[in-house]
């Protein structure tokens, strides 16, 4: 019930009234009292003048009243009370609260007074009382004035000794004017007590709806920014401390919402980065089970990785205790092969303790070792293809430098295959260059638009000779309706005269080339047919390949370096093109060239 600051407040507002009024209240009744004492007291004195031995003007009348021989003691009495009476006001006498006594100096007894014995004698023998009568039964005159706060009452003692007679004047207060006093003020006090409270229950109300409203505020607003929810901020309408924590509160929720902001980015750029990356990852917890991993992975190791744990995966490779124990940034990496990909691995553990695990890093070097072997292969082959006519250059011009009796014709012979072994070498060292120059996109296209009609009828005109050399039949099979292209004509001549070269290299005499073009949608084709030795099945495929030949004599024989069709596909892809081996029924080959009759990028450039 006290828990909410609302009812705390409350209550220590009452504590404090209360405890406050208590004190205040404790205080006014005791001074009151100590007042009232001190004013009886100082009453007495005035009177009576200080105490013993009495010396006071009116004590000592009292005592010549005491000393007047002859007289009764009740005469006396009468006396010392008319005296007394005349004293009245002086001593404050009043018949409710304030009374007076003479009485019998030795034995005590009640002689007359202001009140009648019957209520003398309920009156208790007091201290001030005996201090009086044993001074008179010493002889002394001691007057009986001492005072207790705690008392009921206040009294006086007189001690009169006489030769007629020993008395006691005796003032006795019953206090009941102070008590009335303090109950007036207690009553007083509770009333005050119960205003205190009630305005301070109104104050504590007010007080705590200006204090509490702005905090719960606050509360709503913490709640809503731990749900995450930063739409509103909070009104600031004080300038105190809570304004100012209101204030600082929509500035840390602003900074949070940034922060936020950023966080959620970075996760969103490394979640895109995780999901299109090449590279396989995958994240194992400390038991081995798959945490994260990207589509990547499954695809390089062609199954679902999530359904599998770390054993089951790379347990063969590294043991995962041993990934572990590694310390970061270390790792380690391994090889292995799945659905003939060849992938490196590396592992690395990626946090210490149980909150760790394993991060595996898979990189796909398939295509990577293949180029690796297809480079060696290069190399390879390009020694060999120049170490052959170099052997011949060499052994045939040694032959020529050591024997001296060579005939004549020899000499020519050795010297014609001599030139025509370098000239070999040079034609491959061309068309290793203009491969290379293809390759690395140095090799530019002079983009022209040109009639594809007019390119083969002048590469059709140039082989002629040498058709007819091998009485090859060179048939044209193509109307006058083909369009005009773009492409860099040179190039695709240079391509052209490689097909139709081939036919008649690898057609036996006598044969029939055909070169067949059309239109088929966007593109121009062109067909180079022959009814020569064709090309096996099994080489079909590796025909395009640096250095590829089926058969190496027969190609060397006829001047062929390997490298024909591989620039030819360079040169056609270049041009958005393809050019392929069509299958037909029967011997001989038909290869197919495909171009596009316009080069959407280049032909902007010209526009522009
Ligand atoms: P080459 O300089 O040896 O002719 P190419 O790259 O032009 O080199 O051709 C590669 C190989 O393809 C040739 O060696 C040959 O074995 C085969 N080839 C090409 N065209 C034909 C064809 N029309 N008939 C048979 N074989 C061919």
């Amino acid at each position: 019930m006290f828990r909410s600051l609302h009812m705390k407040l409350v209550l220590i507002m009452l504590l404090l009234i209360t405890s406050l009024m208590a004190i205040v209240g404790a205080f006014l009744m005791t001074s009151i009292t100590s007042f009232y004492i001190d004013e009886f007291y100082q009453q007495m004195e005035s009177v009576f003048g200080d105490s013993s031995p009495s010396s006071g003007a009116f004590v000592s009348s009292l005592r010549q009243e005491a000393d007047q021989a002859g007289s009764t003691q009740a005469g006396i009495a009468q006396q010392l009370q008319n005296m007394i009476e005349a004293k009245a006001g002086d001593l404050g006498l009043n018949a409710q609260t304030r009374n007076y006594y003479v009485l019998d100096g030795h034995t005590g007894q009640y002689l007359t007074g202001s009140a009648d014995q019957e209520s003398f004698e309920r009156l208790q023998t007091t201290p001030n009382l005996l201090t009086a009568r044993n001074s008179i039964a010493a002889g002394t005159d001691i007057v009986g004035d001492s005072s207790d706060i705690t008392a009921r009452y206040m009294d006086v003692a007189i001690p009169i000794t006489g030769e007629s007679g020993s008395f006691i004047i005796y003032i006795y207060d019953n206090r009941d004017t102070v008590s009335e006093l303090n109950s007036q003020l207690f009553l007083i006090i509770v009333q005050a007590l119960l205003v205190g409270l009630l305005i301070s229950v109104l104050l504590s109300f007010l007080l705590s709806k200006t204090m509490i409203t702005p905090i719960e505020r606050l509360t709503e607003g913490a709640e809503r920014v731990a749900a995450g929810d930063f739409s509103n901020t909070i009104a600031v309408e004080s300038s105190d401390e809570i304004g100012i924590l209101t204030t600082t509160f929509n500035d840390m929720a602003s900074v949070l919402q940034d922060t936020l902001e950023a966080v959620e980015n970075e996760r969103n750029k490394l979640d895109t980065l995780f999901l299109h990356m090449t590279d396989g990852v995958v994240a194992f917890a400390s038991d081995g089970s798959v945490l994260h991993s990207n589509p990547a992975v499954s695809q390089m190791l062609g199954k679902e990785v999530n359904f599998y744990d770390y054993d089951a995966l790379f347990g063969q490779q590294i043991p995962f205790d041993q990934v572990m124990s590694l310390q970061r940034p270390d790792f380690v990496s391994g090889e292995l092969t799945a659905g003939g990909r060849i992938l490196e691995l590396y592992l690395a553990p990626f946090s210490d303790g149980e909150d760790g695990g394993v991060m595996a890093v898979l990189h796909d070097v398939t295509a990577q070792r293949k180029n690796e072997e297809m480079r060696k292969e290069f190399v390879a082959n390009v020694s060999h293809e120049l170490r052959t006519p170099l052997t011949n250059v060499r052994s045939y011009a040694e032959t020529l430098r050591d024997s001296e009796d060579i005939p004549r014709d020899m000499t020519n012979s050795f010297l014609d295959i001599i030139i025509s072994e370098t000239d070999r070498m040079t034609h491959i060292v061309q068309d290793l260059l203009t491969l290379s120059r293809l390759d690395s996109g140095r090799a530019d296209m002079k983009m022209v638009r040109f009639p594809f009609r007019e390119a083969i009828d002048s590469v059709c005109r140039a082989v002629d000779l040498e058709a007819k050399r091998h009485q090859h039949t060179l048939i044209r099979n193509y109307g006058p309706t083909l369009p005009m292209i773009t492409g860099d004509r040179s190039r695709l001549e240079q391509v052209m005269m490689n097909v139709i070269g081939n036919a008649i290299k690898y057609t036996p005499d006598g044969g029939t080339i055909q070169v067949d073009a059309g239109i088929t949608g966007k593109n121009v084709w062109m067909e180079v047919s022959d009814n020569g030795i064709g090309i096996p099945k099994q080489d079909r495929e590796r025909i395009f390949d640096r250095f590829y030949r089926v058969d190496k004599a027969r190609s060397r024989e006829s001047g062929g370096t390997g490298l024909g069709l591989s620039i030819a596909r360079e040169i056609v892809m270049r041009h958005n093109g393809s050019i392929a081996l069509t299958d037909h029924d029967g011997p001989g080959t038909t290869v197919r060239i495909v171009l596009p009759i316009r080069q959407e990028v280049s032909e902007e450039a010209e526009h522009a």
